[in-house]
């Protein structure tokens, strides 16, 4: 089996109803998915995270060393187009890149082998998941402190067990609405709070004192990714724990997180750590330090899909026991038009968890021409 060809998509679509996170507004959701084609008719899907007009410049910047090749290699090929491009991208674009091609060739592996690509993974720790509401952004109408606990509300009346609310909106504000929504959902529902790095480590720490009474259960990216000293300060002053790693890349990348003790949680990204088959090495890695990881996921149905198949594998929190704690998945509920419109099988949950899917790759069926439409 020689791979035949690599196509890029790029899917655009306006909200209806902008929204913002502390360091920006969303008015469209974009996404950057890869197709790799086989010469024996398989189709491989990956997705990238980032911005999805450079990403594309990546892939199509791979795909001349990708044609002809095995893509049953998926390792060696990850290594090729790595070592290729060393000198230019050990973080960032280009590895977000190299994740939807290494996705989309884990989907054809899946598909060669007929079986789920957590099977050739390792097979699975878990057949379904906890999913947790990524929402609670903020609107250009309204009053944050009404309408983030009735959205919260309505997750918990939807099932969702845990919820996470946006922060880093200055930290009076960021209290206010915690304690807010804290007592919209009740003491049952986990609360998980995300800063996306608005703060340096002296702000996060003043607003972890103040909310620490809410029962977080972690704080996510409260600095800037670089700053891992921060994270250590944030880490030694708080009782919450503290997450992050969304913004990094590669078992390198994870490594200098894990040896430094920075988080309690990682957070790799599927479409853009390196893909599954890094995502794996880096969450046996974490396992090593007795860190936890819960991938983060911000994407289309086929990044959710690759999310699903990984999460699958992630190791147990606590060791195995009569009752360990599970990783949770990360399940957006903002405006995305694009997000289910993609695959055939669109991905939900029930009462708040998803079960793993179950068939040939990342089990989902893509129709090109129903996207290319959206295009
Ligand atoms: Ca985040």
């Amino acid at each position: 089996m020689k791979i035949k060809d690599v196509k890029t998509h790029i899917l655009s679509a306006k909200l209806t109803t902008p929204f913002a996170y502390s360091r920006a507004w969303y008015d469209t959701r974009t996404a950057m998915i890869v197709e790799i084609e086989t010469d024996n008719g398989l189709i491989g899907w990956g997705e990238c995270y980032g911005p999805a007009v450079m990403t594309e410049a990546v892939v199509r910047g791979i795909k001349p060393w990708l044609i002809g090749a095995d893509p049953l290699k998926s390792d060696l090929l990850w290594e090729d187009i790595y070592a290729r491009l060393r000198d230019h991208g050990q973080k960032g674009l280009v590895i977000e890149g190299l994740s939807g091609v290494d996705i989309a060739l884990w989907d054809i592996r899946g598909k060669y082998f007929s079986c789920p690509s957590y099977q050739l993974l390792g097979g699975a720790l878990r057949d379904d998941v906890q999913a947790y509401a990524t929402g609670l952004y903020r609107r250009k109408e309204g009053n944050p402190l009404e309408y983030l606990p009735d959205e919260a509300a309505g997750y918990v009346n939807e099932g969702f067990k845990a919820v996470k609310l946006k922060v880093g909106f200055g930290v009076k504000e960021d209290a206010a609405v915690t304690a807010a929504v804290r007592e919209a959902i009740g003491p049952d529902v986990e609360l998980m709070v995300d800063a996306n790095h608005a703060y340096d480590a002296v702000s996060a720490i003043q607003l972890g004192r103040l909310i620490e009474q809410y029962d977080i259960s972690w704080f996510e990216e409260p600095v800037p990714p670089e700053d891992l000293v921060g994270y250590k300060a944030v880490k030694a002053a708080l009782t919450i724990p503290v997450a992050g790693g969304e913004c990094e890349y590669t078992r390198l990348g994870f490594r200098d997180i894990l040896t430094q003790n920075a988080m309690d949680i990682i957070q790799p990204d599927i479409c853009a750590a390196g893909g599954l088959s890094e995502c794996k090495k880096i969450a046996d890695m974490a396992w090593s330090f007795g860190v936890r990881t819960n991938p983060h996921v911000w994407g289309s149905g086929i990044g959710i899909a690759a999310s699903l198949q990984f999460i699958a594998m992630v190791p147990t929190h606590t060791p195995v026991s009569l009752n360990p704690k599970q990783p949770i998945f990360e399940f957006d509920q903002t405006e995305h038009p694009v997000r289910m419109a993609i695959i055939k099988d669109p991905i939900r949950h029930q009462q708040g968890r998803i079960a793993i899917p179950q068939g040939p790759g990342l089990v989902l069926k893509s129709t090109v021409k129903r996207f290319r439409r959206i295009r």
